[in-house]
């Protein structure tokens, strides 16, 4: 057996592709290992949507070449493989910067890794692989071979949004919505190896409009509806939306699907309506609220989470301020939120009026006091009550086990491995930084 190591950088759906890639990786004879030392091929799959993201990688690739070298001295070999955002949109820099790397393979072409792994032992050269072919990769991909009890399952790729901000419509092409069956048939492979809850994946997932075999479109509502009916399968989430493609027929989802779960990430980016038309967002910020009291309407106990950007280019205190008072306004139960980092070949890089450090870092402190300030508080909000809690693993804490509420909040519950994806009541007693503690009811 040869050892692979594969590093994740960024978001769930570089999580899905990674374990895809491991898949793949698995008929010539690649079992994954967890550490990069000793391993017969490493792969970074990486992120590009900060900056840091991006040079976090170089420094990591630096390491690796090192280690590589190493591996030869001694009679070895380690195949070095960059895969993910940055391999999309600095694939010949990343080779000239670091020429230890033997494979780069962007986001949509990662099913010819095998092709390319025996090309580069043929040609002891380069091998590039960025391409769009268009969803073809999901078509050459094998059957899960593994699934945790909660499971990722990519039905939409790519954007056509054009946010003045992101690198996405560039890294990741253009918007791609997988067929319902190919979907359906994957996530019933999932609940046969175990999984118990499916998490949609896609860049603008709520804007899912999937070509069925009968020649009609789906929408995700069509399909969370459809998965509602697979044996075995409780719990169903999808992220990330945008605001734009909340459909009326999903926002009545959640009030109807009850595998459906109480949760939406539905970044708002900025409270501010010139920020948010520099970003090319094409919403105001009340069109949110209004949007939000439709969701809540229809689901009042939903938990809401966003992200946020501050020092946008242009951003005033006043447009800060802005961005606070619709966050009050909301109440969110959780969110992320980053400073504005310039992306190359975006239109907000070279926008007049960039930011300071000195201010982006003081706005994203009070922002993020606000956001933890409401987290505890949603957190707070659940001491008491009675919650069905799905086990995923064990916790740190080998005596306990880690579960999430419909909320997506981790809970730690003294119980036996035996309860390990299965749903159970349970009373939450008390909370502390970043969990929820209970005991079975
Ligand atoms: N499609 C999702 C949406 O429109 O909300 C977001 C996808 S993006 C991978 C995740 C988050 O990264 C964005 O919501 C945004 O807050 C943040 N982000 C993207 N580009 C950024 C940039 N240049 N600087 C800082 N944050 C950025
Ligand atoms: Fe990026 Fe999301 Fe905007 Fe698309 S909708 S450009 S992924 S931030």
């Amino acid at each position: 057996m040869k050892k692979l190591f594969v590093k994740t950088y960024g978001c769930q759906m570089n999580a899905y592709d990674s374990a895809k890639m491991a898949d793949l990786l698995a008929p010539l004879g690649y079992a994954q290992t967890d550490a990069a030392e000793g391993a017969d091929m490493v792969i970074l799959n990486t992120c590009h949507i900060r900056e840091k993201a991006a040079e976090k990688v170089y420094s990591e690739l630096g390491r690796l070449r090192t280690m590589k070298a190493e591996r030869a001295k001694a009679g070895g070999q380690m195949l070095l493989a960059v895969a993910g955002c940055v391999a999309q949109a600095e694939g010949e820099e990343i080779v000239a910067r670091q020429p230890a790397v033997d494979l780069v393979v962007g986001p949509q072409s990662y099913h010819r890794l095998p092709e390319m792994i025996a090309r580069a032992a043929r040609e002891h050269g380069h091998v590039l692989e960025t391409d769009f072919p268009a969803l073809e990769k999901f078509d050459s991909l094998p059957a899960p071979a593994q699934s945790g009890v909660s499971a990722f399952l990519t039905v939409q790729e790519g954007c056509d949004k054009f946010c003045t901000f992101c690198v996405v419509p560039y890294t990741r092409g253009s918007e791609e919505s997988r067929p319902p069956q190919a979907i359906l048939r994957e996530a019933r492979q999932l609940a046969e190896k175990g999984a118990r809850e499916i998490v949609l994946l896609g860049q603008n997932v709520n804007a899912y409009d999937g070509p069925s075999s009968d020649n009609k479109r789906w929408s995700l509502a069509k399909l969370c509806d459809a998965l509602a009916g697979i044996e075995g399968l409780h719990r169903i989430r999808y992220t990330t939306s945008h605001p734009r493609d909340m459909g009326d027929d999903l926002i009545a989802a959640h009030g109807e699907n009850p595998k459906l779960m109480p949760y939406l990430h539905l970044p708002v980016q900025s409270g501010s309506d010139a920020v948010l038309e520099a970003m090319n967002r094409q919403h105001t910020a009340d069109d949110y609220r209004r949007l939000i009291d439709r969701i809540r309407k229809a689901r009042p106990d939903i938990a809401l989470t966003s992200d946020f950007i501050v020092g946008f280019p242009g951003e005033s205190d006043n447009d800060f301020q802005a961005t606070l008072r619709l966050i009050e306004d909301i109440g969110y139960a959780t969110a992320f939120s980053f400073k504005y980092s310039k992306r190359p070949g975006t239109p907000a890089s070279t926008m007049r009026k960039q930011i300071a450090d000195e201010v982006k870092v003081a706005r994203l402190g009070e922002l993020q006091k606000l956001l933890l300030k409401q987290q505890y508080g949603f957190d707070d909000s659940q001491i008491g009550k009675v919650l069905p809690v799905l086990f995923e693993k064990r916790a740190r804490d080998q005596n306990q086990l880690m579960g999430r509420t419909p909320y997506l909040q981790p809970v730690h519950v003294h119980g036996d491995v035996s309860l390990l994806g299965q749903m159970a009541d349970v009373r939450i007693e008390k909370r502390t930084a970043n969990s929820l503690h209970g005991v079975l009811a």
